[in-house]
């Protein structure tokens, strides 16, 4: 048996780390999040990704992404590829120095995919691909960090049975905790009126420490690999269905969480009204 062949063996009898390798995963975003959650995946044996991401490593980068020094300079797809296979050599990575959020054949690029890893900062882009993922059927999983760290958000869309990101927002308009959220998140009206797609430049946060944000990275990574299990034709054993759709996790005792390492966990079915929904799917 050589090298290679035994870079499992330790997690075969555990799960079919065969049956993960059969799904393709889109990652919209190579930067802290979307490298740690591609470097999980790849860990877990998933092999066929496609990154998209238009930016290179900067020093700044280098204390919160999977990447290091000797990544600097580099196309953060590049770097996350060459990372990604230095763990698992059977990886295949399509590289698309893009920004996916703006390309024209966006459902072409998500349709058929296992899931999409949503993990852009730019929250205009999040609703094109939201809209995207509902018009093709396909499942995504986003993932948000909430300023200084102090916790973060996941949500999973499972086609004809959640809801989409637009139901999310409605939802969560009527739940006081979030308004908190938004409070401390330093989202601005302004940025809040754009978010259907108007141009409107980034919105820029402080995400804290590397190990706050991984806290988020992993649920992340467990909701891509439970959407890939509910795709597949056999579901991998120890891979129980995870129920609840949405999780928000406080890392710190800071408002609007009253403790350390607190989740709040919700599924969330369609909801009426939604005009995502009712456009993109009869
Ligand atoms: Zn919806």
């Amino acid at each position: 048996m050589d090298g290679k062949s035994r870079l499992f063996e330790r997690i075969e009898r555990l799960y079919d780390v065969g049956l993960l390798g059969q799904a393709k995963v889109v990652v919209a975003g190579c930067g802290s999040g979307g490298s740690q959650v591609a470097l999980q995946l790849a860990m877990s044996g998933v092999r066929n990704f496609a990154l998209y991401d238009n930016q290179t490593l900067g020093e700044e980068n280098v204390i919160r992404h999977a990447c290091g020094l000797r990544y600097i300079g580099w196309n953060k797809t590049d770097a996350v590829a060459d990372l990604l296979k230095d763990r698992n050599p059977d990886v295949h990575a399509e590289l698309h120095n893009q920004d996916l959020m703006a390309l024209p054949d966006l459902d072409d690029r998500v349709r058929g995919a296992g899931v999409v890893i949503l993990a852009t900062d730019n929250e205009p882009s999040r609703y094109r691909l939201n809209e995207a993922c509902v018009r093709t059927g396909t499942p995504f999983v986003v993932g948000r960090v909430f300023t200084r760290g102090i916790g973060g958000e996941v949500y999973a869309y499972r086609p004809k049975e959640t809801g989409c990101l637009g139901c999310l927002e409605m939802f969560l308009e009527r739940k006081p905790q979030r308004e908190r959220i938004r409070e401390i998140d330093l989202v601005s009206q302004e940025e809040r009126d754009a978010m259907y797609g108007l141009p409107v430049a980034e919105i820029k946060d402080s995400p804290g420490l590397n190990v706050d944000i991984a806290f988020i990275t992993n649920f992340h990574t467990r909701y891509a690999l439970d959407a890939i299990a509910r795709g597949l034709p056999e579901r991998p054993k120890n891979m129980e269905p995870i129920e609840q759709n949405y999780l928000a996790w406080g890392n710190r005792p800071v408002h609007p969480f009253d403790k350390h390492f607190q989740v709040q966990r919700f599924a969330l079915p369609p909801i009426n009204g939604c005009r995502v929904c009712e456009e993109h799917t009869s």
